[in-house]
């Protein structure tokens, strides 16, 4: 059996070598190695795939996220609602421009923020929620677009787990994950579902406005060549990511359903055993599986990690703590029985090796080497 990996980028890359190593030496040929063509047939690339009128790519997700809060004109002391249980770079962002970070419950189900908690924190401070489409799985967007027209909040999509999730919505309309809020944001770290060979990210939206503004603020605040605007960043993807971005992109997909027929040989085995919960699927989002998670009652996350670990089997935990109580971000100004949803997943999810290149033998494995440690 092949070496079973929380993600298998290799095995990938192999599959798509040839085609990847000509582009690179072609890249590396033509010296454009910062905003060349590469980055530019990127952008229109992905724009056409995401159906969004503008793709603003930048050095990774979590400038993305700095960015298109940035872009917005937001001031100190203004409150930004966000998830608990999330990767900390959606509230490090908030914090690192001197905003107010609200963090707020999420719903047990689908790990996603909590409409009833967003709506509870709201104040006359409050000028943004940025959900965050966690683990592939879109947040419930209907409500949270509501609750925004309703208090006049902006709307930005922490999309970095979740590139290629399509959303319905209630009308009927179907839009990817990330193009329904002002402003959408993704990672393209290697990992994520569509990964690059080093940091990239980008920033998306069909405000045409804004768009000029983020474009602005990625290149030192420019309009005109030296003219300067704004106080802007330096933030680009460069050509050898965009070149292998570009190739990805294609198999985007392909990608989406290997993950997706893993996550389903996985639920099918785990619903058959009691006291563990496999993802919900919600009628509103497909699931891209940027990671599988289960949760499991009464388990002890770490002797299972190590346990699986005994037998060759990687296993992760996210996310093991709370953001309300860590230390950078103001734990002692929320009060602990205001998440009871997040301080239970913190201790009983685990996620599972899940990646393009899982195949049956790996997956008949993983499943009953769980299995066993679970009835020992
Ligand atoms: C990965 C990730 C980010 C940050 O992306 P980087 O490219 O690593 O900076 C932001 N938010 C979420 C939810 C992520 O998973």
């Amino acid at each position: 059996m092949k070496k079973i990996q929380m993600v298998d980028l290799v095995s990938q890359y192999e599959k798509i070598k040839p085609e990847i190593d000509i582009k690179l030496a072609e890249v590396m040929n033509s010296a454009a190695y910062i905003n060349g063509p590469e980055v530019k047939a990127f952008q229109k690339e992905l724009e056409d795939y995401l159906g969004v009128k503008h793709v603003i790519p930048c050095a990774n997700g979590t400038d993305a996220l700095q960015i298109a809060l940035m872009a917005l004109g937001l001031e100190p002391g203004d409150e930004v609602i966000t998830s608990d249980f999330t990767f900390a770079a959606t509230v490090e962002v908030i914090k690192l421009l001197k905003l107010t970070p609200v963090l707020v419950d999420v719903d047990r189900d689908t790990f996603n923020i909590s409409i009833d908690a967003i709506e509870k924190a709201i104040t006359p401070q409050t000028k943004a929620i940025i959900p965050v489409h966690l683990f592939g799985q879109c947040a419930n967007m209907d409500a949270v677009m509501d609750l925004a027209k309703k208090h006049n909040l902006y709307v930005v999509e922490d999309t970095a787990q979740a590139i290629g999730a399509k959303y319905t919505s209630k009308d009927g309309t179907v839009n990817s994950a990330g193009c329904i809020g002002d402003v959408g944001t993704t990672s393209f770290f290697p990992s994520k579902n569509l990964g690059c060979f080093g940091d990239g990210g980008t920033i998306f939206t069909n405000n045409d406005e804004l768009a000029q503004v983020l474009r602005s603020i990625v290149n030192h605040g420019m309009g005109k060549r030296y003219y300067y605007d704004r106080v802007g960043v330096n933030s680009r993807l460069d050509s050898m990511q965009a070149a292998i971005l570009r190739i990805k992109l294609r198999q985007l997909d392909s990608y989406i359903e290997n993950r997706q027929r893993a996550a389903k040989y996985y639920s099918d085995f785990f619903s058959q055993i009691e006291g563990i919960e496999a993802p919900t699927i919600k009628p509103y989002s497909t699931h891209v599986f940027h990671q599988y998670t289960l949760k499991i009652k009464g388990i002890n996350q770490f002797e299972a990690q190590e346990f699986m670990k005994e037998k060759g089997i990687p296993m992760m935990i996210y996310y093991p703590m709370p953001l309300h109580t860590q230390k950078a971000y103001d734990a002692d100004k929320y009060n602990d029985a205001d998440f009871p949803v997040t301080n239970e997943l913190c201790q009983t999810v685990v996620s599972l090796p899940m990646h393009t290149e899982l195949d049956e033998e790996q997956l008949v494995y993983i499943t009953s080497s769980l299995k066993e440690f679970l009835t020992k």
